[in-house]
């Protein structure tokens, strides 16, 4: 019998996306382990990286050539048999590479060398003491007494002037010691205390049927400002009394300052934060506290579920039913199920919180498949903010042509004058949403997207989706006529306009292009929470979780942005911002007051909203949903290719139609719509077509499509990009 080992080699290619055989010889028997880091060596290369996914005890392979594993990078295995477990769910579910799951468990840096930073501290030796040393090196010793184990050599030449070569005699002498001591690159800020709250009744019961119920998903569906965050907290504080730890995962972390000063304030160092900004070093710092077990309470975005917490009890998400849990990048998972997935395998407890949960986690709640528990009011029984809406055409026909209805201008001028706060929300950045010629009716575009440019207010026109920027001319490029014009807003012509109405407000603005800097976004969080502006204006990114007490009014400018995209999910997305924004109001002592202007005010999503109808509102989608065969009713995998040359790719398209039909024909519940052009024809000088297949398509059918459409793709590998998605965020 011999030992083999299957691993994964770190590469993209996609003809070697599948365990290879190595032997593992005499002098790594013993130490193997699944889950651990090699180099192996490779077609024509000596050493690759690779990672054990399976041991196999065996007769000798005698039938073909077996290479050797060459070294164990670390031996503490990176990934164990749990994690194992779930990158064959994520491969399985999200028809993804071996590769591309295995790296989500794995800090990017570790592969290219970054370790631990760790720095020689002076300290105390407790076991030597002399009388006269101590007398004669007083100075020396007295400073580090003071601050035994704080600093190194260096820090205390510094910091204190102290004596480098009295110092060195006494390391000599062993009177001083040196040791090693791990630096944790993330920076560990100091946060006010957050004391805790006593629980009112619904949260009292909330926490009691988490703790005692047998099931181990619910859906914590609560009102805005009913205090869900006390919830969780508790549950965490719960799991932690226990030894366990837990994960809390937020939308996009860099957009919830306030949830990480809440549990920093009351778990303190536990906390580790985990999000797209960090350096490859901070990222691999916090990923090692988990591991060590130094930290046990995780913040962070979805990929922090692939943190190697031990002995896991609870997995938090906050806002489950937010786009940013569901991954744009293979594997193009969704953060919820794969939490449910854990919970089962780990036996640990998911809570999912939301005020305005997907339809199709309600759907799952209400037919018993979780566990619903719901807070229905706000804490202090505050009541919801008033909801107002203006029909945005009736203002037009009144000859208001400015972006502010009377109404809303009329309370802007009543909440400043009393000094109270206002946020005003568009979901969108820039100054003008596109710039065309009025006499020929030119559109700039960008030349990679086919996308219409954004004019920002320094001058310059910008593609929001690859970034290209030109200085806009100021005649037309076509006709030469000067009557170059903006239509539409963004963020920064609100930005404007509001100035010119009210020279006094003092203003800040929050949107991706005023929180580029790392800090920049708490940044404007406590000047807002401070009182140093009058109004917050913003995309998205004020409509989650921020709970500011002087917040009276909150404008929604168009509400209708969200209801015309061409997604199946419009109406769900423009329920739930307008609830989440609206949420912002009235949190405090004084009444909250919403003004939503639209141009739709008859749409089922605008007039359920306002009456924060929750149950109306699911209902009429739900139907909605079952007429047109969308999820929860169906799943959807989209087969979307893209190439920078059209001919090979519409050429693609043709043969792919007729594979893929050979599969689908077989199945009477399962529709295939295109191929088509998808809807955002070109993006980075990528053509982009699509098919899209509905219905009840189970896993052994999706994987039969990706097969297929792989096989296809060997031809053309060089010229065309494939993503396959299942349930996807988007569908253009
Ligand atoms: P949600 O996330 O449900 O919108 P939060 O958790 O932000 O609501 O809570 C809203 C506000 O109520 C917060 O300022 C919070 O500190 C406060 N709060 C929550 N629970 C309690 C409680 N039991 N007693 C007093 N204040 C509370
Ligand atoms: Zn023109
Ligand atoms: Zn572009």
């Amino acid at each position: 019998m011999k030992l083999y080992a299957e691993v994964i080699i770190n590469s993209d290619a996609l003809d070697i996306d599948k365990p290879f055989t190595y032997e593992i010889t005499e002098e790594f028997i013993g130490l193997v382990k699944v889950g651990q880091w090699i180099k192996v060596p490779f077609g024509t290369r000596t050493s690759v990286d690779g990672f054990i996914i399976k041991l196999i005890e065996r007769e000798e392979i005698k039938e073909f050539q077996i290479k050797k594993i060459k070294k164990i990078e670390i031996l503490d295995p990176i990934l164990t048999e749990d994690d194992l477990k779930i990158v064959n769910y994520l491969k399985d579910n999200y028809l993804c590479k071996y590769i591309d799951a295995i790296r989500l468990f794995i800090p990017q840096g570790i592969l290219k060398g970054i370790k631990n930073k760790h720095k020689m501290i002076i300290t105390i030796n407790r076991e030597k003491y002399d009388v006269n040393i101590y007398e004669r090196y007083k100075d020396v010793i007295s400073i580090i007494e003071k601050n035994d184990g704080k600093f190194t050599k260096s820090e205390l030449v510094r910091n204190f002037s102290l004596s480098l070569y009295k110092i060195n005699k006494l390391i000599k002498e062993k009177y001083l010691k040196v040791e090693e001591e791990t630096v944790y690159r993330y920076n560990i800020k100091e946060y006010n205390t957050y004391s805790e709250k006593f629980l009112n009744l619904e949260q009292q019961n909330a926490i009691k049927t988490i703790r005692e119920s047998k099931n181990r998903v619910f859906l914590l569906k609560g009102v805005t400002g009913s205090g869900k965050t006390e919830v969780y907290m508790n549950a965490v504080s719960d799991a932690l009394k226990t030894g366990k730890s837990a994960i809390i995962l937020v939308p996009e972390i860099s957009l919830t300052p306030q949830m990480i000063e809440r549990f920093k304030g009351r778990f303190g160092k536990e906390v580790a934060v985990f999000h797209s900004k960090l350096s490859d070093g901070e990222r691999y710092d916090e990923w090692y506290r988990v591991k060590e077990g130094k930290a046990r309470l995780i913040i962070g975005a979805r990929s922090a579920l692939f943190l190697p917490a031990k002995n896991l009890g609870i997995i938090i998400l906050d806002e489950e039913h937010e786009n940013t849990y569901k991954s744009e990048q293979n594997p193009k998972y969704h953060a919820r199920e794969v939490a449910e997935f854990i919970s089962q395998i780990r036996d640990c407890k998911v809570i999912l919180g939301s005020a305005t949960p997907a339809i199709e986690t309600y759907y799952r709640a209400l037919s018993g498949e979780i566990e619903l528990i719901e807070l229905k009011n706000r804490v202090y029984n505050k009541a919801m903010p008033k909801m107002e809406i203006i029909d945005m055409r009736e203002e037009l026909n009144s000859g208001n042509i400015s972006m502010f209805s009377r109404k809303l201008m009329h309370e802007i001028k009543e909440k400043l004058r009393k000094k109270e706060q206002i946020i005003l929300f568009l979901n969108r950045r820039g100054f003008s949403t596109f710039v065309s010629c009025r006499s020929c009716g030119y559109v700039f575009k960008c030349p990679n997207c086919e996308i219409s440019l954004t004019y920002h207010k320094n001058g310059l026109l910008n593609c929001h989706y690859c970034g290209y920027t030109k200085r806009q001319e100021k005649l037309c490029p076509k006709c030469k006529s000067k009557y170059v014009k903006h239509f539409g807003a963004g963020t920064e012509r609100v930005e404007e306009e509001i100035k010119k109405y009210f020279a006094n407000a003092k203003i800040l603005r929050m949107d991706v292009d005023t929180t580029r800097n790392k800090n920049s976004h708490e940044y404007i969080y406590n000047a807002f929470k401070k009182g140093e502006a009058d109004i917050l204006i913003g995309t998205q990114m004020v409509s989650k979780g921020l709970d500011f007490n002087n917040v009276t009014l909150v404008g929604i400018l168009a509400a209708d942005m969200s209801l015309n995209i061409p997604d199946y999910r419009s109406s769900e997305k423009t329920y739930q911002l307008i609830t989440q924004v609206s949420g912002r109001a009235g949190r405090g002592d004084k009444e909250g007051k919403v003004i939503v202007q639209t141009y739709n005010p008859e749409h089922y999503s605008i007039e359920y909203a306002k009456k924060y109808d929750y149950e109306g509102f699911y209902k009429e989608e739900f139907t909605m949903r079952g007429l047109m065969n969308y999820p929860p009713f169906a799943k959807i995998l989209l087969v979307n290719v893209s190439s920078k040359n059209e001919k090979i790719l519409i050429d693609f398209m043709k043969k792919l139609k007729v594979e893929l039909f050979k599969i689908t024909e077989k199945y009477l519940n399962i529709e295939m719509l295109g191929p088509v052009p998808c809807i955002i024809l070109k993006i980075k000088e990528n053509y982009r077509w699509q098919i899209l297949l509905k219905g009840d398509l189970s896993l052994e059918f999706c994987n039969k499509i990706k097969d297929r459409v792989y096989q296809l793709n060997k031809n053309v590998y060089n010229d065309i990009k494939i993503s396959l998605d299942v349930n996807p965020n988007s569908l253009s």
